[in-house]
Parts: structure tokens; C-alpha cells; sequence
């Protein structure tokens, strides 16, 4: 039997409705190589969207397979509660230096929505040790992404993941988002961002007493819809939340690692969060990992006698797999040998000047783009910015044609985007833009 009806039989796929596969294909991969993916068949994918957004150096790196392959022989596992292992702290040091400033802790999970909920419980926790234990409550902003796990979807803010569990969630407070400029009419994106900044600030005067945390996906909101807003809005932020004593949380596990032009995007607004969550790209998109990376202070607050019951007792049994950490710090060494951000500064002027001749498109209301991101949102009516209704799936027509030209270019609606491994060559970001305009055209046509 072949492995597409065999997958059928037994699997449940994430984030899908399984019907749809009853007409879309399912794609079984045999082997991926640098920026391609090959299935069984012997056709072949660009991985526009970095198998979501994880893989940063393409599929079977030699360097991160060589580095995954000499730890494989040392150590893969051993519990991290009690013990240690050389790549877990080489990683932190690095990770330490890397980061924004007062970043100087390093606490491990495998995924991303883990390292969410971690810094949700340190957030709340450290005020509690603080002998403040009403700041129990997160402000999130609209349209944001946390992750799927019960907390993590509770700060975020996409109906279509969040609605049906409402009644499982915690309360959270919800800020107007500073993306979605372009869908507003407004020109300005600092403009937007000030502007919307005041709900922000309005909310932390009157909570304050109540907030533990402020948590935001640093400049581009990726799920919700690769929706991007000003750098001038996390430096409102970081200083009101200095003001009102609230700690903000930057959520760089899509957006960390390059992906925004900066190592990471908190530096474009050369602010320093209480929190710093990393995951995806962090292996190089090899193998689950993610960090929380706090500082001083916080890691001070929960440090006393055992008897106290201050510690931070959470764990996740492969927490810091040595064989991921080896991963991340061969990914952390192409960032250094390769001169990834600068040489990523060329290749993003190749993604905008690839996509331009998109927004003359009659469909295509916005291209927008910050580093390594490139978005293209199909409209109904570009003049009046009126949205396709989701029930049409345009954008899954593009995904459809994308893959019958050899692209894999998954949607979030009606938004086309890529987010690119970094090892892609002009040529091929040319070779996409190409088959991206072509399929907004057959899915934009008159019904
Ligand atoms: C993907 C993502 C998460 C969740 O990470 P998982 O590893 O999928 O649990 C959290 N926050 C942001 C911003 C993300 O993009």
C-alpha cells in the first residue's frame, strides 16, 4: 500500500481538517536537501515557509548533521534536574551574550508553547514571592499567537484557534494590536503604532495593580496573519511597563533569529524585555527546543531555602535535550561563520524587489515585508481594502498551484507569504515570486 493511504489510516494531522484530504493531496517527503523538500514521487519543493518557520540553514545541513551526529555518539539525553551536560551550557553562554542586555538566565523547554506557559508561571510567581500575589493578570494584544497549549492560547488572540475552547481559558485583557495598518487606511506605520499605543497605556494606568505581564510577538504578529507594526511601539511599551511595574514579555519564537533583518526584533527598538521566549529557529529547525531567557531579579526571587517553597518547580521530561542543544550551537555557529544577518540584508532587497510587481495587482492589497518576511494579503476590492470572504479559501488555491510548480507556499488565509530557509539563492526567490503571482491570478479570477 502506498505510504499516502497508509498515513490516512492512522494519522491525525495537526491544524487540518482531515475531510479536505479526501481532495487535497497529502505530500509524503522522502528527503529534503538544502532549500527543497523531495517527495515520493521524485517532485520537488521549494520550503518557502521553512517547514513553519523552523528551518533556518535548509534540510540536511552537513554542518548541523555533523554536529547532531558526533553528539549522537557522546550523549542524547539525561535529565536536566540535578545534572548538566556540555552543550546545555555552552548554548545558555552563547544565548546569554547574543540577547538583549540584563538577559542573563537561561530556563529550558522543547516547544514553544511550553516556553510561553513558562514565562506566564515565573511572571506570576515572581510576584507572588514579591508579596504581591494579586498581579495575576496577562494583557495580550489583538490578533496575537502564543502557542496551542491551554495558557498559551489564552494570551492569544486568533478566533479561529481560540474560540471553541473560550470556556477553558483564563481571563485576559486584550490591547487593539499595533499592526494592520495598511487594513485601517492609515499611511503612517509609526503614526498607527503611537496611535494605538494609547489603549496600551490607558490599560496599564487603570490594571496595573492587578498586571503580571505584557505579552507581545516583537514587530511581526506571524499567525495572526504576518501582520507587521513600528519598532516605536515596544519602546512605549518597555517604558510604561517600567512605569506601572509590569513585566513585558517578548515572544521571539518565530520572529527570533534573523528572521526580521536583527538577530532578534526587540533589537530594532533597542529595548530589553523581562522575558525573552525563543524556539523554532533555534535548532536551525532540527529538533524541539525553546528557552526563556530572564534576568537577575527574577532569577533572585525564587532563590532560597528549599523549605521557603519560592522555587519555580516546572519541567518537561526531555527539557534541553543535549542533541537539540548541539543543533542550536551549530546553528549559532553558521549565524557567526557565515555572516548570516548582513548577507541577509541583500537577500531581503532581492525578496522586495521579487514581489514588488505584486502590488500593482488588482487582487493584492498589500505587500509588506520586514527582513525575511515577505507578505502578500489578497483583497476583494483593492480600492476599498474589502477582504475575500475566508469561506472562498483563496489562498488555498495558491497553496494548491504552488505545489503543482514546485513551491511549498502554505497561506494563513489570505495572506501569501514567505519566510524563507536563508540559504535560498536569488534565483529561486525570483522562481517563487513568479509562481506566487501566478497563483494569486487563477485564485483571484471571478468565480
Ligand atoms: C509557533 C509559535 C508559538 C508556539 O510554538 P510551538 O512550538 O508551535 O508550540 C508561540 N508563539 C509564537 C509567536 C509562534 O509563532
Amino acid at each position: 500500500m502506498d505510504i499516502t493511504q497508509r498515513d490516512i489510516d492512522v494519522l491525525w494531522h495537526p491544524c487540518t481538517q482531515m475531510k479536505d484530504h479526501e481532495k487535497l493531496p497529502l505530500i509524503p517527503i522522502r528527503r529534503g536537501e538544502g532549500v527543497w523538500l523531495e517527495d515520493f514521487a521524485g517532485q520537488r519543493y521549494i520550503d518557502a515557509i521553512s517547514s513553519w518557520w523552523v528551518n533556518l540553514f535548509g534540510h540536511a545541513n552537513p554542518r548541523i548533521n555533523a554536529a547532531v551526529r558526533e553528539q549522537l555518539e557522546q550523549l542524547e539525553h539525561v535529565i536536566l534536574a540535578g545534572f548538566s551536560h556540555e552543550p546545555i551550557v555552552a548554548l545558555s553562554e552563547r544565548l546569554v551574550k547574543l540577547t538583549p542586555k540584563n538577559l542573563t538566565r537561561c530556563f529550558y523547554a522543547d516547544n514553544g508553547s511550553a516556553a510561553v506557559e513558562v514565562a506566564l508561571k515565573m511572571s506570576f510567581h515572581y510576584w507572588r514571592n514579591q508579596g504581591q500575589p494579586e498581579k495575576t493578570q496577562f494583557v495580550s494584544l489583538q490578533d496575537s499567537y502564543h502557542g496551542e497549549t491551554l495558557g498559551a492560547l489564552a494570551v492569544g488572540d486568533v478566533a479561529l484557534y481560540k474560540e471553541t475552547y473560550a470556556p477553558l481559558l483564563m481571563h485576559t485583557l486584550t490591547a487593539p494590536s499595533p499592526a494592520g495598518c495598511y487594513a485601517k487606511g492609515e499611511a503612517s506605520y509609526e503614526d498607527y503604532a503611537r496611535q494605538q499605543f494609547e489603549s496600551m497605556a490607558a490599560l496599564l494606568e487603570k490594571k496595573a495593580s492587578q498586571l503580571a505581564a505584557v505579552i507581545v510577538e516583537p514587530l511581526v504578529q506571524c499567525a495572526g496573519g504576518m501582520r507587521m507594526y513600528h519598532p516605536v511601539y515596544l519602546k512605549l511599551l518597555r517604558e510604561a511597563c517600567d512605569e506601572y511595574h509590569v513585566h513585558l514579555i517578548a515572544d521571539e519564537i518565530a520572529v527570533g533569529f534573523g528572521r526580521t533583518g536583527t538577530l532578534f526584533a526587540c533589537e530594532q527598538a533597542d529595548i530589553s524585555p523581562d522575558f525573552l521566549c525563543l524556539s523554532k529557529g533555534l535548532t536551525g529547525g532540527y529538533l524541539p527546543l525553546s528557552v526563556v531567557l530572564t534576568g537577575e531579579e527574577m532569577y533572585q526571587a525564587f532563590y532560597d531555602d528549599y523549605t521557603t517553597l519560592r522555587a519555580f518547580l516546572h519541567s518537561h521530561s526531555y527539557t534541553g535535550n543535549p542533541l537539540a542543544c548541539r543543533a542550536a550551537l551549530a546553528t549559532l555557529d553558521i549565524f557567526d561563520e557565515d555572516n548570516v544577518i548582513e548577507n541577509n540584508r541583500t537577500l531581503a532587497r532581492v525578496m522586495s524587489d521579487a514581489t514588488r510587481s505584486l502590488e500593482d495587482h488588482p487582487h493584492v492589497g498589500e505587500v509588506r515585508q520586514q527582513g525575511m518576511i515577505v507578505a502578500i494579503e489578497m483583497v476583494k476590492d483593492k480600492a476599498s481594502r474589502e477582504p475575500y470572504p475566508w469561506q472562498e479559501r483563496r489562498g488555498l488555491e495558491v497553496y494548491q498551484y504552488a505545489l503543482e510548480k514546485g513551491a511549498l507556499l502554505r497561506p494563513l488565509g489570505n495572506v501569501i507569504y514567505f519566510m524563507p530557509p536563508y540559504i535560498i539563492t536569488p534565483k529561486q526567490v525570483y522562481q517563487l515570486a513568479n509562481i506566487a503571482h501566478a497563483g494569486i491570478d487563477r485564485a483571484t479570477r471571478e468565480l
